[in-house]
């Protein structure tokens, strides 16, 4: 079967603009099921903004991990006339699948070298750390695209684009030779958003149907363990105004009165209430994303579920409280089991509460006591599985206080994982899943990584998207180029290669005062 197929989608929204000779072709991939890619705002609002560019086309493809195909959503299967193809990645273990279509199509930057079709990545994973790209990709572009996607597609059409593309502060070609600085959209409402968003009639988006908005960005908070909240520093939201239109045009195409926002944190966006009200007014429903313990209220509570939200899901991240303030997640518990019983009241379907283990120096019995503690305390309820515990391990990811612990301390984390299991099976009104710690260790390894980890991340593509994968490639690594998975690096690589604007020091010193 072939590697790359077009697919032609019963989709709400296609822009058939029809390419002419000398027209720019860009690509745009999201390494994910189309199913799970329509929910990138990158995807959504590139393809409408390239689109809308003169003598510019963009042509969509995702991955159907599954059947380990690529699909060609648009006009154009042939890589070789693409004059660039933009790649977001927010996860590191997107890198992974990456790796593994750009070698079945022939392109990986360590054999293409740097001919057309450039390989430009970007995303979160990129932002934070790039070094594990190389070889893999041509360039990466570290921060935020808004202010330069249209010179950057200008440039991907002239005839040695990479000449040209190191004009960018924010882009650099890979390997990084110099300090690349992040760039960041000051003014949001600026920024393009796209409205006419596309969706499979036939194939329901993960987080269902509804048009995406990205409300804010960054978090004042800066959790300790947060990589989003720091690399998206600082915090910024569109206008009431610039939201209520978007959502206005935006709805006209939607199959459903819906909208789904995006935020990191969305009580702090200061008009989030008058906005909510409106919706409610106005008949649309919506649906939030996690929200902070400390951020909810009675009344809140109530107005979420009018939206036609079922669950309501929320980060306390972890239930002890010495802990939680200094990691950035001060509440008071009492004001957690409040929500719970409220939720109940209100009609929620679930609760979904986020929970990390692994915090160095937290003693696992204090930890495994309070959780036992909570679920006593709501033993009353009686609705089968009403608590969804998502319980994750402590990632140490760059750009974090945590950056200084090694990826192997989450190899630990198995035994407390266990305990969770045991108290929550206790319970039938609680349901409990956790995230793997060997696939976060995974994880850890590549975030962590330094060049010398593209090799691992091209060899676990080729032997496929297992653990075994996994394992079977990091075995294929010299002894030298592990240490820092088991003993932390000595300079962050990633220190010398990015200028993310915060001050270094931060992050030493937090991280002391977190252990100590
Ligand atoms: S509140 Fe949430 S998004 Fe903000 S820094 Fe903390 S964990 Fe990250």
């Amino acid at each position: 079967m072939n590697f790359v197929i077009r697919r032609i989608r019963k989709e709400t929204v296609r822009f058939e603009k029809k390419g002419r000779p000398g027209n720019i072709k860009v690509g745009i991939l999201i390494p994910m099921p189309y199913s799970a890619a329509v929910n990138s705002l990158f995807f959504q609002t590139s393809y409408e903004y390239i689109n809308s560019l003169e003598g510019a086309v963009a042509y969509r493809y995702v991955y159907d991990v599954k059947n380990d195909i690529l699909e060609a959503l648009d006009m154009e299967t042939n890589f070789n006339s693409l004059d660039a193809i933009l790649i977001s990645l927010s996860f590191e273990l997107d890198y992974v699948v990456l790796a593994r279509i750009l070698d079945k199509l022939g392109l990986l930057h360590r054999y293409k070298g740097y001919k057309k079709p450039i390989l430009i990545a970007g995303g979160i994973a990129v932002t934070s750390n790039p070094l594990p790209l190389s070889g893999i990709v041509d360039a990466v572009v570290i921060g935020e695209v808004d202010d330069i996607l249209e010179d950057l597609v200008y440039t991907v059409g002239e005839d040695n684009p990479l000449n040209h593309l190191e004009n960018f502060y924010c882009i650099s070609t890979l390997p990084i030779r110099d300090r690349v600085r992040r760039c960041f959209t000051k003014d949001l409402n600026r920024a393009p958003h796209s409205v006419n968003q596309f969706y499979d009639m036939d194939e329901e988006p993960v987080y269902g149907y509804g048009m995406r908005i990205e409300l804010s960005r960054g978090c004042p908070y800066l959790c300790a363990f947060c990589m989003e909240g720091h690399i998206q520093h600082p915090f910024r939201y569109r206008a009431m105004e610039v939201v209520w239109r978007m959502i206005e045009k935006g709805l006209g195409n939607s199959i459903t009165k819906k909208v789904i926002f995006y935020s990191l944190a969305l009580f702090s966006v200061p008009f989030m209430d008058r906005l909510i009200e409106k919706l409610i007014e106005n008949s649309i429903k919506a649906s939030l994303p996690s929200l902070r313990v400390d951020h909810i209220t009675k009344e809140r509570l109530e107005s979420i579920r009018e939206l036609g939200q079922r669950t309501v899901t929320i980060a306390p991240e972890t239930l002890v409280k010495s802990l939680a303030c200094s990691i950035g997640k001060c509440y008071d518990i009492g004001h957690l089991e409040n929500i719970i019983s409220e939720s109940l009241r209100c009609s929620f379907e679930h609760v979904k509460l986020y929970l990390i283990t692994g915090f160095p120096k937290l003693d696992l019995n204090e930890e495994i006591n309070e959780f036992k503690r909570i679920l006593s305390k709501l033993s009353w309820v009686k609705k089968a599985r009403f608590l969804r515990i998502v319980l994750n391990p402590l990632i140490p990811k760059p750009w974090t206080p945590y950056q200084f612990l090694p990826p192997a301390a989450v190899l630990n984390l198995a035994e407390n994982i266990n305990k969770y299991y045991k108290e929550a099976r206790k319970f039938t009104f609680v349901r409990i899943e956790s995230y793997n710690h060997k696939w976060a260790f995974a994880q850890a390894v590549i975030a962590q990584g330094n060049e010398e980890i593209s090799d691992l991340i091209i060899n676990w593509g080729r032997y496929g998207f297992s653990l075994n994968g996994f394992y079977r490639a990091l075995r294929s690594l010299n002894k030298e180029s592990t240490s820092f998975i088991y003993h932390g690096w000595e300079e962050l690589p990633w220190y010398k290669f990015i200028d993310m604007g915060l001050p270094i020091d931060y992050f030493k010193m937090r991280y002391h005062y977190l252990i100590n």
